[in-house]
């Protein structure tokens, strides 16, 4: 994996949440502000527009570019907690030309990590870290399986999609959605879904190596 792929998965992640962005503000609607689609895909097509740039970095200065720019660019909540997650992300991979499994392993929990620090939410309380901790859990069980990177991702992504559905029945304790309190109950969480959408994106180009 090297920074090549890193542009291939950030590509397809500005795609994916370009063709979602709708969805995403849907899910948004009915437990926040109706924005999260917007964010993301106003977020994404500024990082895309750096990938010229970005060809001439190495993966750490990739990832910390997409932090500072999700920060600089994403209004709400998503800005800071995503660009908190690429910024860690970039400092785990530093001085690194390409990844082993336990390398893009030790960057997932960064990212997770750069979440966590940042909004200080728990598992359960309807929020991205219910698709992203799971997610990274699966992601260390099959590095310690010495599975390849593609099986990794795979399962990582598979992981964070249960994750991004337990959200369904939660009640939300974080964010704007803790506002709705019980009427927060039987909607999908839409950043456990942006999530997802990231590590599924993952898994795709890491299938094709
Ligand atoms: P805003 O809530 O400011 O409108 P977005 O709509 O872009 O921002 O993002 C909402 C998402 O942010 C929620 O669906 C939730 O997953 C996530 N979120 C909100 N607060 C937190 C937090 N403290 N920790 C982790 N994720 C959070
Ligand atoms: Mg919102």
């Amino acid at each position: 994996m090297t920074n090549q792929d890193i542009i291939r998965w950030l590509g397809l992640i500005a795609d994916t949440l370009h063709e979602n962005a709708q969805y995403l503000t849907e899910l948004d609607s009915a437990i926040g502000d109706a924005d999260h689609g917007t964010n993301m895909n106003r977020g994404f097509t500024a990082v895309r527009a750096k990938f010229a740039s970005m060809e001439a970095m190495d993966m750490a200065g990739t990832l910390r570019t997409v932090g500072s720019t999700l920060v600089s660019t994403v209004g709400g909540a998503s800005g800071p907690l995503y660009g908190t997650a690429f910024l860690r992300a970039g400092g785990a991979v530093a001085g690194k030309e390409s990844l082993t499994p336990a390398d893009l392993v030790a960057m997932l929990d960064a990212f997770l990590g750069g979440i966590v620090a940042r909004g200080k939410a728990h598992t359960g309380e309807k929020t991205m870290i219910d698709a992203l901790t799971p997610a990274v859990n699966s992601a260390k069980e099959a590095l310690a399986q010495n599975a390849s990177l593609a099986e990794i991702t795979a399962r990582a992504a598979s992981a964070a999609e249960e994750g991004m559905k337990s959200t369904i029945p939660m009640l939300a304790t974080k964010g704007r959605a803790s506002y709705l309190a019980e009427r927060s109950i039987g909607h999908q969480d839409p950043g456990a879904t942006s999530s997802w959408f990231i590590l599924r994106a993952l898994a795709v180009v890491c299938a094709q190596q």
